[in-house]
């Protein structure tokens, strides 16, 4: 029986988060109000977190690890918590902290970035235990980030388009090339960087990419500048540049020339978290939405007695109800069904990722002009909506492998 409901442990958890945030986050917004309410004060001139910010994320990020949260969904294998949460407790813990916080860079900051792009991430495994001991305690304390290092100026949706190549030296592997939009590159300590090992098997997509943990150094591997996208004044992601990057084979990350497989499954992940958060910053656009339709006066009246406004709350609530059920049904998929099911997050990602931006969109027309200014953090929110879209797999590319499966046989909803 198709199940969604959430143990009493999952619900005290959720408890726990929202005292965390009260007692960890709240002040430290209190703090940077300034810089969360005017980028000119978050971003330094070349668009990257000015110092104090980047402290006060870290300093989140510890607290979150001590307090058990940080590594709470991270791989049991390299010692995460994950094997006590499945995918329905993920789903619905990310759906509600963003339901309640909506877009915030603090709170986003409680866990890894779509759980795989950092932290205790499945990407990780097949470590040298060598390196594995190095640098897992500063990965899962916190004190160091990590980024995923695939995309790059020709490859984004076609990954098999990398340039990137990793020549083998003696007991090095040496890496030349440019990697793009890498989420958290100026911040992170290592990239997890995707190289080609075997061009042969590329051109046959039968395998010829590996995954390094390579550190930035400053000289051959460099986060060359930032990427400010949608009116943004800096941004996470950036451009990394690797010149002659050089690591010990030991860096080499899982089989040779079997990266590929690895990136897919972190991106899987992150489908599914995206999808949450999508879901939660709907929910939170629409409680405030319903909130000034009871009391914003026109024509004598309020107007949530206009049909038109009446209309939009609908369907925020139509495309919410939708979004929401995929997501848990997914989940439940992921949860309980043997067979990976690929449509399933595809559908979820596509779905999820466009119905926030029209919920968004729709609650910002509610509000008038006041939904275009900063106050409420709608305009915010609609900016990190649209933006979801993209990366993860943009919509067309969901729709691409949805079509593919479905002529592939799988009909099954
Ligand atoms: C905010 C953000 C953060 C990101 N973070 C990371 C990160 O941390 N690490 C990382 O490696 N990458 C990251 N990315 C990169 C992201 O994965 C890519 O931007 C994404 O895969 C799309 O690639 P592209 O931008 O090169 O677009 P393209 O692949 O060039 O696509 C251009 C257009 O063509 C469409 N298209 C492409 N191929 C097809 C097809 N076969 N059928 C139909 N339509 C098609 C696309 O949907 C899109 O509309 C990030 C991107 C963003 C925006």
């Amino acid at each position: 029986m198709i199940d969604f409901s959430i143990s009493d442990e999952v619900k005290e958890v959720i408890s726990a988060l929202y005292k965390f945030i009260d007692i960890e986050v709240e002040p430290l917004r209190k703090k940077f109000q300034k810089e969360l309410e005017n980028e000119r004060y978050l971003y330094d001139e070349n668009g990257v977190y000015v110092q104090e910010v980047q402290k006060a994320l870290k300093q989140i990020r510890e607290k979150s690890a001590q307090a058990g949260f940080y590594n709470m969904f991270g791989d049991p294998r390299l010692g995460g918590n994950g094997d006590e949460y499945g995918p329905i407790a993920v789903a619905s813990i990310f759906e509600r902290i963003a339901k309640k916080y909506g877009v915030d860079l603090f709170t986003m900051e409680i866990f890894p970035k779509g759980l795989f792009s950092g932290g205790l991430t499945p990407v990780l495994l097949g470590m040298n235990k060598e390196v594995m001991e190095e640098v897992l305690p500063e990965i899962s304390s916190g004190e160091t980030v990590l980024c995923f290092g695939l995309s790059e100026p020709d490859a984004g949706s076609d990954v098999w388009n990398i340039r990137t190549k990793a020549e083998k030296d003696g007991e090095h592997w040496v890496i030349n090339g440019t990697k793009q939009w890498i989420t958290n590159a100026h911040y992170a300590k290592y990239m997890m960087t995707f190289a080609i090992t075997d061009q042969a098997l590329v051109d046959k997509r039968q395998g010829g990419i590996s995954c390094f943990l390579v550190p930035f150094d400053g000289e051959t591997c460099t986060a060359t500048s930032t990427i400010p996208a949608l009116g943004h004044l800096g941004s996470a992601t950036a451009i990394v540049s690797l010149d002659n990057a050089r690591v010990h084979e030991r860096y080499l990350i899982g089989d040779l020339h079997q990266g590929f497989g690895k990136a897919l499954h972190g991106v899987d992940i992150g489908r599914v978290v995206l999808a949450a958060q999508c879901v939660g910053v709907a929910e939170w656009a629409l409680e405030i939405a319903v909130n000034y339709a009871n009391e914003r006066k026109t024509f004598g009246t309020t107007i949530g007695n206009h049909q038109a406004i009446q209309m939009m709350l609908a369907d925020c609530a139509l495309d919410i109800y939708a979004g929401k059920n995929m997501l848990l049904n997914c989940a439940w998929k992921l949860e309980h069904q043997s067979e990976f099911p690929i449509k399933e997050i595809s559908l979820t990602k596509a779905f999820c990722t466009e119905m926030v931006q029209r919920v968004v969109d729709r609650c910002m027309q509610i509000h008038g002009g006041m939904g275009l200014t900063n106050e409420l953090k709608l305009e915010k929110a609609w900016r990190w909506a649209r933006m979801t879209r993209v990366p993860d797999g943009t919509t067309e590319i969901q729709k691409r492998t949805i079509a593919r499966r479905l002529l592939q046989g799988d009909m099954d909803f």
